[in-house]
């Protein structure tokens, strides 16, 4: 469920206008839902009530400031893969110390940035790691709180690029060689074992692999409780969007009209399935979602800037590109593209909807239909909430998009588009090109 829809012929993000935003701070730009975003935590919180529950939000997917605030009044810790994103964590005012720290290649420098503002854990991915961590808490006096990464070894059933939970990706220690990796964790003076991890992928729509995985693991993180008495069990992130039919997916009754056998996973049915395989754990249970919180509470608007109409084929060409949402180019992603303004009596058009960057990829969707659009009309890309603006790039020396944060009828910029200027700043001609 989200809060976009059409009041009348326009539609609206809560109750702002997006055609009002697209004129009043240009395009492409990025638009969030805070009431979106309240919604999706809310009902994963009260899918899982009753177990000692903290969400940590998976902040890659959507990282700025402002929605990291939204999600820590909310009651979220963060899942942090980087130093950067420790800091940003601190810089919008968030509590760190329930927060945890992931990845499979932390630096001395950011292992101690996490340890001296009070990282609840690092999630660590290998028997080097425990090491580092080992090392930079002894330097500073301390013990560092750890989870070990449990890889399953179960099929996510999902993308390439985003499963890791098989046992030939590069995340985590296998379920076989864990009980000797805890051993070894076990001898290090400044380690402090503290939980038991596992994430299998990204985007998955149907619940079968999350209950394995759970199932799989559970009796492991039971024996590590007994031996080392461990306190909590992360179980990652993973729950999939809605992206094929994103603009239905805000009503209720959609949801309702789904046949029960394929029936998008809700947060309900994840609580409802897990909940009786966790609650015996008597542990706390970490939970990490990205892209459920954040991806279908943002959408990309976009302007067209011509309708190139060829012999077999006809371009819908925009002025947002791969750089700003590079899912599409990168997973092959789809994204449902509606226009601003619904008009009954347009032709349908089918088209490829592309970007002005000099890449074929720079394809946001191949002969999609849609309502005839026009130059300087507006479409927007839904489901562009988590991995959007986070993955976007300079690409053809293009500034990086604004972002804007609607609650109700409010609305405000959350971060400025960039200008030419800044994105040279740390440029300089050495001496040698210049004299
Ligand atoms: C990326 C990631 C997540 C979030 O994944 P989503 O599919 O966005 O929910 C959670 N945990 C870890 C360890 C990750 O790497």
């Amino acid at each position: 469920m989200h809060h976009f829809r059409y009041a009348g012929p326009n539609l609206h993000c809560e109750s702002v206008d997006l055609a009002e935003i697209a004129r009043l701070y240009g395009t492409p730009t990025y638009v969030y839902s805070a009431a979106t975003m309240a919604d999706n935590y809310t009902r994963l919180a009260n899918g899982l009530a009753g177990l000692d529950l903290q969400i940590c939000y998976a902040m890659k997917a959507n990282s700025s400031l402002a929605i990291l605030r939204h999600f820590a009044n909310l009651g979220a810790a963060f899942d942090l893969v980087s130093g950067g994103e420790v800091r940003r964590v601190l810089a919008a005012g968030a509590n760190i110390k329930s927060s945890v720290f992931a990845g499979v290649g932390k630096t001395e420098a950011e292992i101690k940035l996490a340890l001296e503002n009070g990282i609840f854990a690092f999630h660590v991915e290998s028997e080097p790691e425990i090491a580092r961590i080992n090392h930079v808490a002894g330097k500073l006096g301390v013990k560092a709180p750890i989870a070990i990464r449990i890889n399953p070894d179960v099929d996510a059933h999902t993308h390439a690029k985003i499963t890791t939970g098989k046992s030939d990706n590069k995340f985590g220690i296998p379920l076989t060689q864990a009980a000797a990796a805890y051993e070894a964790a076990a001898r290090y003076p400044n380690i402090l074992i503290k939980g038991a991890q596992m994430h299998i992928g990204s985007q998955l729509t149907s619940l079968a692999p999350f209950v394995e995985a759970v199932k799989k693991v559970a009796p492991f993180v039971a024996e590590l409780k007994a031996k080392y008495g461990i306190t909590y069990w992360s179980i990652g992130g993973g729950i999939g969007i809605i992206y094929k039919d994103a603009l239905a997916s805000g009503d209720p009754a959609w949801w309702s009209a789904q046949p029960a056998e394929t029936r998008p996973l809700t947060p309900e049915a994840y609580g409802e399935a897990l909940k009786p395989l966790l609650a015996p754990l008597g542990l706390k249970i970490l939970l990490e979602p990205g892209r459920y919180l954040v991806g279908n509470a943002g959408v990309l608007l976009t302007r067209v800037e011509f309708l190139k109409r060829g012999k077999g084929k006809s371009f819908l060409i925009v002025d947002a590109a791969m750089n700003d949402l590079v899912r599409p180019a990168m997973y092959d992603s789809y994204h449902e593209i509606v226009p601003l303004r619904r008009d009954s009596t347009r032709a349908a058009l089918t088209a490829d909807v592309v970007g002005p960057v000099c890449e074929s990829g720079d394809c946001f969707a191949k002969d999609r239909t849609l309502q005839e659009v026009g130059e300087g009309e507006f479409i927007a890309l839904m489901s562009a909430g988590a991995y959007g603006f986070t993955m976007s790039s300079r690409y053809n020396t293009r500034n990086l998009t604004a972002e804007v944060l609607v609650q109700g009828a409010a609305s405000d910029l959350i971060n400025v588009r960039e200008t030419f200027e800044q994105q040279i700043q740390n440029e300089k001609l050495p001496a040698f090109l210049t004299k």
